[in-house]
């Protein structure tokens, strides 16, 4: 093995570090490693002495020990910090070398740094890696963007540290620039919904149902022996198995109910408002943690009336499979209305991005991995233009199934006064695609009133106002 590496990463945090050691340990690597305090870079070469680490005092010594094509996977704090680590790098680098932002990066960010980069011939990928810091550690599922060019000399370093999956890595080329990232914050904006709809199961299940914690965690780990197996209903079950060391009550029950995030989801929700895609259960799930985290608002309230009724569960066994059926069905919406903002963004931005690729890597080493997922790459494998996944056979089977349960769980929890926003939702969209006509019709028509926004009509081709303060006469405006 020659004394360069042929992988360098700089920012050696919980992530970058993880990824490092997770790079060395696979044969044929030897990594550069480089943080800017360089007591970071002493300790992981101290506390990991079997890596093939080659550290670097200096952003000028961390080049140096790189071979050529030089290919550095940048994990620092997202923002400026990654700006002045490509800032450094792109100095230092000659064309067809390769810097690549492993970070939470936004894709117009992205794209804005692929631009300056790729004008001085030097690569750069914006590649959304998923999976938390043991997922850095032991592979992730990794979304690159980038061009195929690059792709050829990263695609074999980042297939040999990806999650694997039925022999298949979860790392594919998503698409050019933003691409990745874009998909990555798609991926975090379904993982929002995921979360929230669990979350309301559990909270039915726990308040209507009358189970406690660790009843609903078994009643969890049942659920992930089926069609809902994934690692968010796992660890969901291990949280609510937890009791409190201090106190003794259920871990769930001394946790500030107050969500936080880190914008992901926020940045989902605004780019599908600018692509005009309706993504409203994945919408709520950030609203809702916003509503938790109003604690003002909630303490303060005057006594507001709930004139609620109580729910008469007379088979406790029907009513966690109407739940269960509830759960299944709006996680199929969330996951239909983020792949529709993935085709959405390609369209906008011309990505060539495989949806049944995009399944297929995120059925390991990512936070949303799950059996399902296998389901939605055998979805777009048979039908590439699938309009929604709620038009293929399976799906259509399964919200079949599922339907009748998840109207009357929604409109028990309204009847009862428990907040199920992530499911009432989802079913709203859900008749909304269905409907044979929607009251959109007169929402155009009060457009046209106040504001001459002129309507289509169903029977002729042909822009349309009425002279509503005239003699309400239609004319054709073009
Ligand atoms: P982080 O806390 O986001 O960032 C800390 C690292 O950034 C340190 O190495 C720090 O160096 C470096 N840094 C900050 N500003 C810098 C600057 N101006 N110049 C050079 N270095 C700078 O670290 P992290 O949690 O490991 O995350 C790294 C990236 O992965 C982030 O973009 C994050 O969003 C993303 N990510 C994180 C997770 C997760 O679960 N944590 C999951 C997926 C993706 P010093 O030591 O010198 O301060």
């Amino acid at each position: 093995m020659s004394e360069k590496a042929n992988i360098g990463v700089v920012g050696l945090a919980v992530m970058g570090s993880n990824l490092a050691r997770n790079l060395a340990s696979r044969a044929g690597n030897r990594v550069a490693i480089y943080n800017r305090s360089a007591d970071k870079t002493q300790l992981l070469t101290k506390e990991h002495p079997e890596a093939n680490f080659l550290a670097s005092e200096t952003i000028d010594d961390f080049v140096a020990n790189l071979t050529k094509p030089r290919t550095a996977i940048i994990m620092v704090q997202a923002g400026a910090g990654t700006d002045a680590v490509i800032e450094q790098l792109a100095e230092r680098f000659e064309p067809g070398d390769i810097i690549v932002d492993g970070g939470n990066a936004l894709y117009t960010d992205t794209m804005r740094r692929e631009k300056e980069v790729s004008a001085k011939g030097i690569h750069f990928v914006g590649a959304g890696i998923s999976g938390g810091e043991e997922g850095a550690l032991k592979g992730p599922s990794i979304m690159p963007g980038g061009t195929k060019e690059a792709y050829k000399t990263l695609g074999p370093i980042l297939e040999s540290i990806a999650a694997v999956v039925a022999g298949e890595p979860c790392v594919t080329h998503i698409g050019s620039d933003g691409a990745g990232h874009f998909v990555k914050m798609i991926h975090n904006g379904i993982e929002y919904a995921d979360m929230q709809l669990i979350a309301e199961s559990y909270d039915l299940l726990r308040q209507s149902g009358g189970f406690s914690p660790k009843e609903i965690a078994d009643i969890f780990t049942e659920w992930n022996k089926g069609e809902l197996e994934s690692y968010l209903i796992e660890i969901t079950a291990e949280v609510l198995k937890q009791t409190d060391a201090k106190t003794g009550k259920p871990f769930v029950d001394i946790v500030v109910d107050a969500a936080g995030s880190k914008g992901t989801g926020v940045w989902t929700v605004q780019t599908s408002l600018n692509l005009g895609v309706p993504v409203s259960g994945i919408a709520e799930a950030v609203f809702a943690r916003s509503l938790s985290s109003q604690t003002e608002q909630r303490q303060g309230k005057p006594e507001l009336p709930a004139q609620n009724q109580t729910w008469n569960i007379t088979d406790k066994e029907l009513f966690v499979e109407s739940v269960r059926k509830a759960l299944y069905a709006s996680k199929i919406i969330a996951y239909a209305q983020g792949f529709d903002a993935i085709r959405a963004g390609a369209k906008e931005f011309g990505w060539e991005i495989n949806l049944g690729e995009v399944a297929k890597i995120w059925r390991g080493g990512c936070i949303i991995r799950a059996q399902f997922l296998n389901r939605i790459t055998d979805a777009y494998r048979s039908k590439p233009n699938l309009l929604s996944l709620l038009f293929d056979d399976y799906f259509l089977k399964a919200i079949d199934d599922s339907v009748a349960a998840w109207r009357e769980v929604v409109a028990m929890a309204a009847l009862t006064g428990i907040p199920a926003p992530a499911f009432a939702s989802s079913l709203s969209y859900y008749d909304g695609l269905r409907a044979e006509r929607l009251p959109a019709a007169l929402v155009q028509g009060q457009r046209d009133f106040f504001g001459a926004h002129t309507y289509k009509r169903v029977d002729q081709p042909g822009t349309f106002h009425t002279r509503w303060s005239q003699d309400r006469s239609e004319v054709q405006t073009d």
